[in-house]
C-alpha cells in the first residue's frame, strides 16, 4: 500500500470531519498555519484532494498553487464559491453533499416563514424584556396557513419546502428555468410574475451568474407591504440594499434570512426590525445532518482515490 493521499482542509468545519479525514488521508489543515502561502508551496506536490465549505473560496489562484490536485470535495451542496470552469479545464473532479441536508433546510425555511410572519423571535424578546406586564398585548402579526407561496428554484430543497407547505394548505407555485413535468404546482416563467401571485416568496435556487440579484426592487414591490421573503439559498440571489430599503420604507412586510451578501456581515439596519428574523447561515446546521455531510464528503474522496465512481459528482 502506498502513502495515504494528501488532502488539504481549508477551515475547521467540524472536528468530526477533521478526525475522519485524518484517519483516512494525510491531512493538511490550512487554517492552522500562520504562513499559509509558504505551507501551500511546501506541500503542493503532496496535495491531491481538497475539502472546502461555503465560507471559503476555491478560485483559480488557489487551484494554480496545487498542481497535483485531483478532487475538490465540498462540505455543502452549493458550489458557487468553487471555480467549476477552472476545475473542468484542469480535469479536477468536484463533489458536493446534496440530499442529506434537504430536510434541515426545508424545515428551516418553514421556521423562517412562521417566525417572521408571526414575529416569534420579537414576541419572545417582548416577554424576556418584561414588556408584557408593562405594555400589555403584543401587536397583531400575519397568518401563514392558506397563503400563496412562491418558490424560486424547485430543486431538492424547493420541493421539500413545497411538501411541507402543503400541510399548511398553502397555494404553491414556482419559478425555475423550465416547467417541471409531473409537478402539481403552477409554473411562472419570471420571478416577477411569481411574486405578483405570491404572499410569501422562498428562495431555494442555486447561486449562479443568472440568479445573482434575481430578487430586486421590482420583485420586492410585487410581494408588497404584507408580503414576506425567505432566503435559505445564498445571499447574492437577493439585492440586499434593495431589500433593506424595502423593509425600512415598509414596502415589504418582513423577511426571514439565513444567508447574506457579505457573510458574516449582516446589514445593521435590520437588527432592530421585529418583522425580520436573522440567522447566521445555519440551514444544514444540525449534528445529524453535518455528520451525514461529513461522511459523504469523505466517501467521495475515498471513492476517487480507490478509482471508484464518485457518489455525488457535480461537474
Ligand atoms: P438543487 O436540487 O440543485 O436545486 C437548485 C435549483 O436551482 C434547481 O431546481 C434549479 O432549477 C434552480 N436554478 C438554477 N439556476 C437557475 C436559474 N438560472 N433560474 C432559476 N432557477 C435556477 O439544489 P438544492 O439541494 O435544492 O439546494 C439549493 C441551494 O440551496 C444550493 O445551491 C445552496 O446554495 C442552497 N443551500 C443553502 C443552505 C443553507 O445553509 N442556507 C444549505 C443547503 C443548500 P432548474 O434546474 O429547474 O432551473
Amino acid at each position: 500500500m502506498g502513502p495515504k493521499p494528501g488532502v488539504l482542509m481549508l477551515k475547521m468545519m467540524m472536528p468530526y470531519l477533521r478526525d475522519s479525514l485524518e484517519s483516512k488521508f494525510t491531512l493538511y489543515p490550512l487554517w492552522e498555519q500562520s504562513d499559509k502561502e509558504g505551507y501551500l508551496a511546501q506541500n503542493a506536490q503532496s496535495i491531491r484532494g481538497l475539502v472546502t465549505w461555503t465560507g471559503s473560496t476555491v478560485d483559480a489562484e488557489l487551484i494554480n498553487k496545487l498542481p497535483k490536485l485531483e478532487i475538490v470535495s465540498a462540505f455543502s451542496v452549493g458550489v458557487d464559491k468553487v471555480d467549476l470552469r477552472k476545475c473542468k479545464e484542469r480535469g479536477i473532479a468536484v463533489t458536493n453533499t446534496p440530499d442529506v441536508l434537504t430536510d434541515d433546510c426545508a424545515d428551516l425555511a418553514i421556521a423562517l416563514l412562521l417566525s417572521s410572519m408571526r414575529q416569534v423571535c420579537a414576541a419572545d424578546r417582548y416577554v424576556r424584556k418584561g414588556c408584557w406586564p408593562k405594555l400589555g398585548q403584543y401587536p397583531l402579526t400575519y397568518k401563514m396557513s392558506g397563503k400563496r407561496l412562491g418558490i424560486v428554484g424547485l430543486g431538492r430543497i424547493g420541493m421539500a419546502v413545497a411538501k411541507r407547505a402543503e400541510a399548511f394548505s398553502c397555494k404553491i407555485s414556482y419559478f425555475a428555468r423550465s416547467e417541471k413535468s409531473g409537478v402539481p404546482y403552477k409554473f411562472y416563467d419570471t420571478v416577477l410574475e411569481l411574486a405578483n401571485n405570491s404572499d410569501m416568496l422562498v428562495i431555494t435556487c442555486a447561486l449562479t451568474k443568472e440568479t445573482t440579484h434575481i430578487v430586486g426592487r421590482k420583485v420586492l414591490d410585487a410581494l408588497g407591504p404584507e408580503g414576506f421573503l425567505v432566503n435559505i439559498a445564498r445571499g447574492p440571489v437577493v439585492d440586499e440594499q434593495e431589500l433593506v430599503k424595502a423593509l425600512i420604507e415598509g414596502r415589504l412586510g418582513g423577511a426571514g434570512l439565513d444567508v447574506f451578501e457579505k457573510e458574516p456581515q449582516v446589514p445593521q439596519e435590520l437588527w432592530n426590525m421585529d418583522n425580520v428574523v436573522l440567522l447566521p447561515h445555519v440551514g444544514s446546521g444540525t449534528w445529524d445532518t453535518r455528520r451525514a455531510m461529513a461522511d459523504l464528503a469523505v466517501s467521495n474522496l475515498e471513492a476517487h482515490f480507490a478509482g471508484k465512481p464518485l457518489l455525488t459528482p457535480c461537474n
